[in-house]
């Protein structure tokens, strides 16, 4: 075999147990050859080392290394959670490795409240995060479990929904919320005193102070640099910011290119603006997105840009077709006008901007694949791989209708574990519930798509997804939709090439192969061989990216 003695300083082979590539062409390989911060060559030593590389790195000669996962939907305020106190249900890792335990009743919360409060000097905001009542079989959170805590600070509980926030006594004093208080939003009790529930943004901004700094801290650099730590500490290696917290205004924009630029930080960045505004606005949204594209580096990527059209399901305000939802009322929100989703989309689609499309009911589905078919009929585009992302309630038919039209379905499958009970009993009923999320039949009708964990919302990482896709068991154990339950190959395909490949970047990243950036997952065990039900809970060592180790901290607590 030919050999290159051009071989620079920073060439490197690492040797591994196993090495799974993601490139059906060459699927395995036991040894990896870098340069230049790409693969060279993945197969055996000696193969690699015949490019003249000596320097043969063997610290991951015990582990698995799989192509780098890739996560097409995600936030930056991932990041939060090194600034705010978590008080979800599940356990979960923080950016900085240590994993915080659940919050499983309201006296826990308080507990936790009060223990943040007493380290907060008096009359100062306490801001926790990430709680979920959906899980707690006992009365609503209110203001008077939170006055249990401490009747000396403004405390602000902001939901794992994202919509809204349990505030207690003493900030309500400090905002004259009162009975009767006029604010679209603000929850009364039956005696008529506001409970300290503020429902949507709105009425959240009333407790001034601590909405501001919720707002101050998504958008913080410091919150993008720990988004990067917990990705890594996931195993992913691409992450996209979808519906961009990453501003594309210069000074956004800036600040984001200097800190993914850094070596310190460990993972590529997809940042994907969302579509807002007037229909008017459009056409500078997209010169702001060619600008910004111009700017762009091998570590901040904006392929795409997203739109939202719908709420979601635990909340009922997913748009869903007849006969709607099986408890509660059926208060399906559109985002947008529907009949106007084809002239926003229009000028993204005539620049070759990749659109997706949050659409978490079945209605809002059919409303984006028909806007999608509308375009392609106006302006053809072979490769625009467009992409219905949640698509949890996608029908047979609208995926058959994707699929025709050359689009991509990326799935939360996460929610057959965290809510799929939930799904079963009280939103859409179990028929409907067993086909959510539907791997199985996307995979046998050749509709591509991948998965995503919408963190925040749920905890990044793949070996999660894949666990849910391919066991499909809800919280309590049950199976929900043995029919949609995929295989190992897949699920890993999903994680990887085909996220790579709706983002319009399998060309760089989502496999290992000659000529792509050297990303890497390093896992202690190998997700095709261990028991299936136990691949969650494969250790993950952390990410090579562009050939350079970023290991997560190990934890402690
Ligand atoms: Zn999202």
């Amino acid at each position: 075999m030919a050999s290159k003695n051009s071989t620079s300083t920073n060439d490197v082979i690492y040797t591994a147990r196993l090495i799974r590539t993601a490139n059906p062409s060459r699927p395995t390989g036991s040894a990896i050859a870098v340069r230049d911060g790409k693969v060279l060559c993945v197969g055996t030593l000696d193969e690699c080392k015949a490019w003249g590389i000596t320097n043969v790195d063997t610290r991951f000669q015990n582990k698995i290394l799989t192509a780098g996962f890739v996560e097409a939907h995600s936030h930056v305020m991932a990041g939060m959670f090194h600034f705010i106190p978590y008080v979800g249900w599940f356990p979960r890792m923080m950016p900085n490795g240590v994993v915080v335990p659940g919050v499983k009743s309201t006296e826990e919360l308080a507990e936790r409240v009060r223990e943040v409060a007493s380290r907060t000097p008096l009359g100062e905001s306490v801001i926790v995060a990430g709680f979920d009542p959906i899980y707690l079989k006992t009365e609503r959170l209110s203001r008077h479990h939170l006055d249990a805590a401490t009747t000396e600070h403004p405390v602000f509980v902001f939901h794992a929904s994202g919509h809204l926030a349990t505030i207690n006594s003493f900030a309500l004093q400090k905002y004259d919320i009162g009975p009767g208080h006029p604010a679209p939003g603000v929850g009364f009790d039956d005696s008529g005193e506001p409970n300290g529930e503020l429902r949507e943004p709105a009425a959240m901004a009333l407790s001034k102070d601590e909405f501001r700094a919720l707002g101050r801290i998504i958008f913080e650099k410091d919150t993008l640099i720990q988004y990067g730590s917990s990705m890594r500490n996931a195993g992913i290696t691409t992450a996209t910011d979808l519906g961009a917290t990453i501003h594309l205004n210069d000074e956004g924009f800036n600040l984001a290119s200097t800190v993914t630029s850094s070596e310190d930080f460990p993972v590529r960045v997809v940042a994907a603006s969302r579509v807002i505004g007037s229909v008017n606005d459009m056409q500078d949204a997209v010169e702001r997105i060619r600008l910004a594209q111009g700017k762009s580096h091998n570590k901040l990527h904006l392929p795409i840009v997203k739109m939202v059209l719908d709420g979601s399901i635990q909340g009922f305000t997913a748009v869903i077709q007849w006969p709607g939802y099986i408890t509660g009322e059926d208060h399906g929100l559109f985002l947008l006008p529907p009949e106007q989703v084809v002239d926003y989309l229009r000028p993204f689609h005539n620049a070759g901007i990749g659109i997706h499309c949050h659409c978490n009911g079945s209605t809002t589905s059919q409303v984006f694949i028909d806007a999608i078919e509308q375009l392609l009929r106006e302006t053809p585009w072979l490769d625009h791989r467009h992409t219905v992302t949640h698509a949890q309630l996608i029908t047979q038919a609208q995926m058959r209708k994707a699929r025709n039209l050359g689009m991509c379905a990326n799935f939360f499958v996460n929610h057959v574990f965290y809510w799929g009970d939930q799904h079963r009993d009280i939103t859409v009923g179990p028929d409907r519930a067993h086909g959510m999320n539907p791997c199985g039949s996307a995979d046998r009708m050749g509709l591509p798509y991948s998965f995503h964990t919408d963190a925040p919302v749920t905890p990044p990482g793949h070996l999660h997804t894949m666990w849910c896709a391919v066991n499909r068991r809800t919280a309590t154990g049950e199976v929900l939709g043995e029919n949609e339950k995929i295989s190992v190959d897949r699920a890993f395909h999903a994680a990887t090439i085909d996220a790579a490949y709706q983002l319009h970047m399998d060309h760089l990243v989502g496999s290992l192969e000659v000529g792509k950036y050297a990303d890497m997952t390093v896992l202690d065990d190998d997700p095709y061989t261990v028991d299936p039900m136990t691949i969650r809970d494969i250790n993950v060592w952390g990410t090579v990216l562009g050939g350079i180790p970023y290991e997560r901290p190990v934890q402690t607590s």
